[in-house]
């Protein structure tokens, strides 16, 4: 598979250093952590030390780190806890906002049908919520608030610490969806006064099917699989030892990394916007500055996401548009919508995401095929035939 990758807020290469971490827990080091051998205490052994180095790229304590199998779990896991224990006390009122991803919108849906209720805070057009907002929206029935760090569609960052203060002021809960900041910017629950935090190996050039949720010492936890000791009997099953070790390798080195990353792919993300914002009736999505630097996100007017998307990928160019589940769902993206774009628009968008293995070779050729296959899809479709002869009048610029 020899393509260009920019669909890394999907999901990422693993790096040769997480692989060569990993490998040795296949078949040398394969004992059971819960066994009392030698060789399952070594493997225990693996599994805390990776604990340890994992709470230190937060600044969190080892015993705040429970493993997962990802995002969408730690997702779960923190609704789950936070209501189990605002029911008890009379507490059923739950803040998010309206461009989380589906791991918390859904969740919340089943909430809302248990009696929850939930209020979406909107993102305005830079696709960040305003704090006066948040604030009047909190009440004496708040028992949660579930903001997520940076967007997976548009990569606009939320104001974290503040909304930390702000929950920890009102003694709410306060949970965040890292999965897009955690070994990509900075992220420090102690400064940010975070209860939960959830984050997913796959992100940040690890193994799929892993992750972790951070726990704030002192915070309520529900047990949320039965069975063994586990996880501070709060999550059974024998650990993935292999997967941990390697989320572990890949989220030090890209915590280690971050900034000779970010100043080496802001760069070609920004020459993406210059460039490609020169093709007429076209935006860019998102807040321009607080945003992940990795994040580039475009409309262009009167053209399908989904073709563009064909087109390029015929092109070898592998890209998400801004479309929900694009895989055959016909909506437009809910984020899209929450900052704002009209359904036409929001359905001609893409989504590009780099990483430290994108080149600027491969930069320029997209700089080059995205015009071109944006010009011929506009020349194909009755709706731009219709804007140009002014039957229909343009929506962006
Ligand atoms: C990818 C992603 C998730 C889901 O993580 P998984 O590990 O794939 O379950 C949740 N939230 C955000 C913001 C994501 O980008």
């Amino acid at each position: 598979m020899d393509c260009i990758y920019l669909d890394n807020a999907g999901t990422t290469k693993m790096s040769d250093k997480c692989i060569n971490a990993m490998l040795p827990f296949y078949n040398q080091i394969y004992g059971n952590p819960s066994s009392l051998h030698t060789m399952g205490q070594i493997a225990k052994e693996h599994l805390e030390k990776a604990r340890q180095d994992i709470a230190k790229c937060i600044n969190a304590d080892n015993n705040e780190i429970y493993f997962t199998s990802g995002g969408s779990e730690a997702d779960n896991w923190a609704i789950e806890t936070a209501c189990k224990f605002g029911k008890l006390k009379g507490k059923t009122h739950i803040i998010t906002t309206a461009i989380e991803h589906h791991a918390i919108l859904h969740t919340l849906q089943e909430k809302q049908k248990q009696g929850f209720e939930v209020t979406y805070l909107p993102v305005y057009e830079n696709g960040i919520i305003k704090i006066e907002d948040l604030k009047k929206a909190i009440n004496s029935k708040t028992c949660l608030v579930t903001i997520m760090f940076a967007n997976n569609e548009i990569g606009t960052i939320q104001p974290i610490k503040q909304i930390g203060e702000l929950c920890k002021t009102n003694n709410v809960l306060f949970h965040t969806d890292a999965v897009q900041a955690v070994g990509h910017i900075n992220v420090d629950v102690k400064e940010m006064n975070i209860s939960f935090l959830s984050s997913s190996a796959h992100k940040y050039h690890g193994p799929k099917g892993v992750g972790f949720m951070y726990a704030k010492k002192g915070s309520p936890l529900f047990n949320f699989i039965n069975g063994g000791a586990q996880e501070g009997n709060k999550r059974a099953g024998t650990e993935n030892v292999a997967s941990v070790v390697g989320m572990s390798a890949a989220l030090v080195e890209a915590v280690s990394e971050m900034q000779k990353t970010e100043s080496i792919i802001k760069p070609l993300r920004d020459k993406l916007f210059a460039e490609l914002s020169k093709i007429p009736h076209s935006k860019i999505n998102g807040d321009k500055q607080q945003r992940l630097p990795n994040n580039f996100n475009m409309s262009f007017e009167g053209i399908e996401g989904e073709s563009l998307l064909l087109l390029l990928n015929d092109k070898n160019i592998c890209a998400s548009s801004g479309s929900a589940c694009t895989s055959g769902s016909l909506d437009p993206s809910h984020v899209l919508l929450a900052i704002g774009l009209p359904h036409e628009v929001a359905h001609g968008s893409l989504r590009l995401t780099l990483s430290k293995y994108t080149t600027p070779q491969e930069i320029d050729y997209v700089i080059k095929t995205v015009p071109s296959v944006v010009e011929y899809l506009r020349k194909i479709s009755p709706v731009w035939d219709e804007l140009e002869k002014g039957k229909r009048s343009f929506i962006l610029k």
